[in-house]
């Protein structure tokens, strides 16, 4: 195959929180009819595959003619496919609160669902394949996020000074056992709340945010639940704020999503890269279907510090890199100037103009990318070159 270098031509998902502005204010994309624009997809995912743009072919379809030319020996072994979709995210409203299975989780729950003919499209579906779902988000503008369980004397500070009475026996029961066989008991309490203890509670939550914070967690906390609350009045996820850490990414920071951990985007723009897959557990803020039982059992019960949410970049000659704890994707900020610089390939990459104007070419074409514009590399093109003023953001495995 001499050709290798591919301009694509991208789906974008006109989801419910998504933006109506700000994919057009940073790359320029048209939105004549003011469509909520909440994800542009890169890859080759059934529900919305990169066409590429001379000839309006499936990325998909040029994958299936030659695949080892395109995605390279090692990952058709590996993977048998693109083992990556890389998005750009742009939430405007927050996104569920959700937890994704570990891969032999995914493989289990896959198969259970499939014997009990629970079709694949069900609302009541868990497992849509047997894949694991880690992510990656890179923030584009500020990105407010949750990530992971608090510290367990934090979750119990929080409901304290929220004076959620209707816990009370829970909130001391967590304090004097502070393990994650503590916590495991205290959130399934509270994410199997119904009926009247569930409407008291909630009561009780949406004094407590109109109350003064004694500190900024919890000022911070409130300020979120009380926003969740224009859109999720009776919703169980506005006790989340209370117990997942909450994060705001500045613009080139990042962060990873791990397996079984709880988690929510809530309003910003980023890049994220993740596992071709679409298992998702809900823990709130959604009107989809929610499983408690199936989503404790995929929850791992420790908290995550703070601190160790953003993830340490490394710097190399030109290019910034993200340590990721998997094998399914990788992912770097590529710097071009005048000077032209090389790349090489091993699987195929999906290279995303962050902003400025940049030409990626390797020894037969090349290709010029606007800012939010795409190129998707073939793994027998070996290696590229690029060059221009501007940043490309890398998807590679
Ligand atoms: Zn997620």
């Amino acid at each position: 195959m001499s050709h290798a270098l591919y301009k694509l031509d991208n789906v974008i998902q006109n989801y419910i929180w998504g933006s109506q502005t700000a994919i057009t204010e940073l790359f320029g994309i048209g939105n004549p009819d003011h469509q909520p624009q909440a994800e542009i997809w890169m890859g080759a995912h059934p529900n919305g595959c990169s066409k590429i743009a001379s000839n309006g072919m499936l990325l998909s379809d040029l994958i299936a003619q030659d695949p080892v030319s395109v995605l390279g020996d090692y990952t058709v072994e590996r993977f048998g496919e693109l083992p990556y979709l890389f998005k750009v995210l742009s939430a405007d409203k927050p996104l569920s609160v959700q937890v994704h299975p570990s891969r032999s989780k995914a493989i289990q729950g896959y198969q259970k669902e499939n014997s009990q003919g629970i079709e694949l499209a069900a609302g009541n579906r868990n497992y849509k394949d047997a894949n694991h779902k880690p992510e990656l988000v890179y923030a584009l503008t500020f990105y407010k996020a949750m990530n992971g369980f608090r510290p367990i004397n934090d979750i119990v500070a929080l409901f304290n000074q929220a004076n959620i009475e209707t816990l009370r026996g829970e909130i001391d029961a967590l304090q004097d056992r502070p393990s994650a066989a503590g916590l495991r008991a205290f959130f399934s309490v509270v994410m199997n709340l119904s009926g009247e203890q569930k409407k008291q509670a909630l009561s009780e939550l949406h004094q407590a945010i109109e109350s003064k914070a004694k500190t900024s967690k919890a000022r911070e906390a409130f300020a979120l639940i009380a926003e969740f609350s224009h859109e999720y009045a009776d919703d169980i996820g506005l006790f989340s704020p209370l117990m997942l850490n909450v994060v705001e990414l500045e613009p080139g920071e990042a962060m990873f999503l791990h397996a079984e951990t709880p988690h929510a985007y809530v309003k910003g723009t980023g890049l994220e890269i993740m596992a071709n897959s679409d298992n998702v557990l809900r823990a709130g803020l959604t009107p989809k279907h929610m499983d408690v039982a199936e989503l404790i059992d995929n929850t791992k019960f420790v908290s995550v510090d703070p601190t160790q949410i953003k993830l340490t970049p490394y710097q190399m000659e030109n290019k910034i890199g993200y340590p990721i704890p998997v094998d399914d994707f990788a992912f770097e900020v590529l710097k071009a100037d005048i000077e032209e610089k090389a790349q090489y390939v091993r699987g195929a990459e999906i290279l995303f103009c962050v902003e400025g104007q940049v030409t990626v070419r390797d020894n037969h074409e090349s290709v010029t990318l606007k800012a939010g514009e795409s190129v998707f590399v073939c793994s027998s093109a070996k290696v590229y070159h690029y060059q221009g003023v501007g940043t490309l953001a890398r998807a590679f495995n």
